[in-house]
């Protein structure tokens, strides 16, 4: 679904990604853990279109995607939620949703989808008219994803979903995103909770300055006395 080759992304002068590459088969929950400032929210926004590599490829179900404009990635079926939950905090959480929804027509598939994480998540059916600014971190992030998923993307990108969250949330969200996957969402997810994203995860790439280290099967990983020492708490 997803091939990322030799991608080479820079801040100025700073090199972040040097020389990435990885794949992301239809299905898949594939999950990239690495240190801070590792580079890992910088594939995401490469991938999204938010940055544009210097040089590589990405191809998302067969088509070359980089260099297009993010609008362009979304309308493809790729969705981003990123890191901070970055919910518009003036606008209620119905219309953060629908924003989720902007670039579609389908008014009755909008209406499915948006009874679908209501659904998925009942505090935001419970606080639809509420401002999004006022709602709890938790809830922020449970409205982060949901408006991502109104765009009823083939591939979701999430960005550190359980960051700041008290651990029993932890759990929840990532029970949400298994569910998310479990109904045919293929998922990249970026996490500094490695052991939580191992358990959910159906492979994953160990990122350390801006290159692949490591890649395997989650399971694998998360038995390496390596990657335990590093990434899991020893
Ligand atoms: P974290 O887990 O802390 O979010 P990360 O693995 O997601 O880390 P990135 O945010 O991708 O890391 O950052 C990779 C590198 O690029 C870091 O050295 C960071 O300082 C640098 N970087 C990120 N954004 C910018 C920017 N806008 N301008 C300059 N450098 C940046």
């Amino acid at each position: 679904m997803l091939a990322v080759k030799d991608i080479n992304v820079y801040y100025g002068a700073i090199h972040a990604l040097k020389g990435v590459s990885f794949e992301i088969k239809e299905g898949e929950i594939v999950t990239l853990i690495g240190a801070n400032g590792a580079g890992k929210s910088t594939i995401l926004k490469t991938i999204s279109g938010l940055l544009k590599p210097k040089s590589g490829t990405i191809e998302f179900s067969g088509d070359a995607i980089h260099g297009k404009v993010a609008q362009e990635i979304v309308k493809r079926g790729m969705s981003h939620c990123p890191e901070g939950r970055r919910v518009f905090a003036n606008m209620s959480v119905e219309e953060n949703l629908e924003l989720g929804a902007f670039l579609r027509k389908d008014k009755k598939g909008i209406a499915e989808d948006l009874e679908g994480v209501y659904k998925r998540f009942s505090r935001l059916r419970e606080r639809s008219k509420q401002m999004a600014g006022t709602l709890s971190g938790g809830e922020q992030q449970m409205l982060a994803m949901g408006r991502a998923l109104m765009a009823r993307p083939k591939l979701l990108l999430l960005d550190e979903p359980s960051m700041g969250l008290a651990p029993l949330l932890v759990r929840e969200i990532f029970n949400i995103v298994e569910e998310i996957n479990q109904s045919g969402t293929t998922v990249l997810l970026v996490e500094q909770n490695a052991n939580m994203a191992l358990s959910i995860a159906h492979r994953a790439y160990v990122i350390e300055t801006g290159k692949i280290v490591l890649a395997g099967a989650a399971q694998e990983l998360a038995a390496s006395d390596e990657i335990k020492k590093a990434y899991l708490g020893g």
